[in-house]
């Protein structure tokens, strides 16, 4: 990453992109970006475009005008915003995921890189821009930024107001994000009342115990935390488990089945092809992280702990680290899950057998 002074041969105006101040310095790799300085460049390479950089290459160049028929041009321009679709795509799953890990600073070139081509793709008024200005949105209120975060919200407000077909799952995001800033700024009340349309529209579309409408639960029980209301905050964090339990209970389950004995039937090879797990994506693997570990935080500092309480967060836990590959992990708080269990009268004979079974997996995997 080594920076070169500016030759500027053509007298264009360079402009950082980051602050779109006068750049100094360029991508030595790309040669395709500009900056105002090292600093921005470095937020930018770590933020995003270390992974984009070689991507940009192709996506940035024209396609010269004159050559080749007029379907090559075509085909060409299809590809490009195939391309195009794929950029926004990673773009916006960094961005997300670097929220959820609270590395506000650099999720915001990888929101802006992802405005960028929603903006070429679909132009200025698409709802399509929303994703990006609430990425956009929530990093600022992470920083502090309030008055910039407001600015990135009202204008996704305004492009939702605008489009009557706008999905529930991006009307739910919104609502999240106005809900955070209200959290931010002390007013509980609104912050509640945003959450909850947060969770009307998130359960519309993916369903009320989907791991979609779980974020929505776990920031009102933040408030209702911060308000001192522990029984409805402790009841709502449990909630939050709950819907992760099933999702990562799932997940488990593909992976700790051993494979069936061959059956003689059918062609030898599939016997021998790789299953394929379903998997959370990046963003959400930084969500469950983040949102299991809080509660479990808050969980193991309440002064009195109930046995079926923990074995749940615990087992959550231990099954989240086997889904991300963490087998000594899995195995620490699986067995930490069977001490509590072992303890909680009221624990299910059933629930103590998974967890025994799914230790003898881990155990299997390491
Ligand atoms: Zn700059
Ligand atoms: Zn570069």
């Amino acid at each position: 990453m080594a920076v070169n002074p500016l030759a500027n041969p053509k007298g264009i105006k360079l402009l950082c992109e980051l602050c779109q101040k006068p750049a100094l310095i360029q991508c030595t790799k790309c040669r395709l970006t500009y900056y105002c300085g090292a600093e921005h460049q470095n937020i930018d390479w770590i933020g995003i475009h270390e992974k984009v950089c070689q991507l940009l290459i192709p996506l940035r160049t024209p396609i010269p005008f004159a050559s080749g028929s007029e379907e090559e041009r075509k085909h060409r321009k299809e590809q490009q915003k195939v391309r195009q679709k794929q950029m926004i795509e990673l773009t916006r799953t960094v961005g997300q995921k670097l929220l959820f890990e609270g590395k506000y600073e650099y999720a915001i070139p990888a929101a802006m890189q992802s405005l960028k081509f929603s903006i070429d793709v679909y132009g200025l008024a698409s709802i399509e821009l929303v994703p990006s200005y609430l990425i956009l949105g929530e990093a600022c209120i992470g920083l502090g930024r309030l008055p910039q975060a407001e600015e990135y919200l009202s204008q996704a407000q305004w492009t939702v107001l605008k489009t009557p077909t706008c999905s529930n799952a991006i009307k739910s995001r919104l609502y999240r994000n106005i809900g955070l800033l209200y959290a931010t700024q002390g007013n509980s009340k609104e912050a509640l009342r945003q959450f909850a349309d947060d969770i009307y529209h998130s359960s519309l579309e993916f369903g009320t115990n989907n791991i979609s409408t779980s974020g929505g639960y776990f920031h009102m029980a933040n408030v209702f935390f911060r308000q001192n209301k522990l029984d409805v905050a402790f009841s709502l964090y449990s909630q939050v488990t709950e819907i992760w339990f099933d999702h990562l209970n799932n997940l488990v389950d593909q992976r700790i089945q051993e494979p069936p004995p061959p059956s003689g039937i059918g062609p030898a090879q599939i016997a021998s092809e790789k299953v394929e797990f379903d998997h959370l994506d990046e963003a959400q693997e930084a969500e469950v992280v983040q949102v299991l570990g809080a509660i479990l935080e808050l969980r193991e500092n309440q002064a009195v702990q109930t046995p079926s309480t923990m074995c749940s967060i615990y087992f959550t836990t231990a099954m989240m680290h086997l889904v991300l590959n963490n087998f000594e992990k899995a195995r620490i708080f699986g067995t930490k899950a069977l001490e509590s269990s072992q303890a909680g009268v009221t624990i299910e004979e059933s629930m103590k057998n998974r967890i025994e079974e799914f230790l003898k997996a881990v155990d299997r995997l390491l």
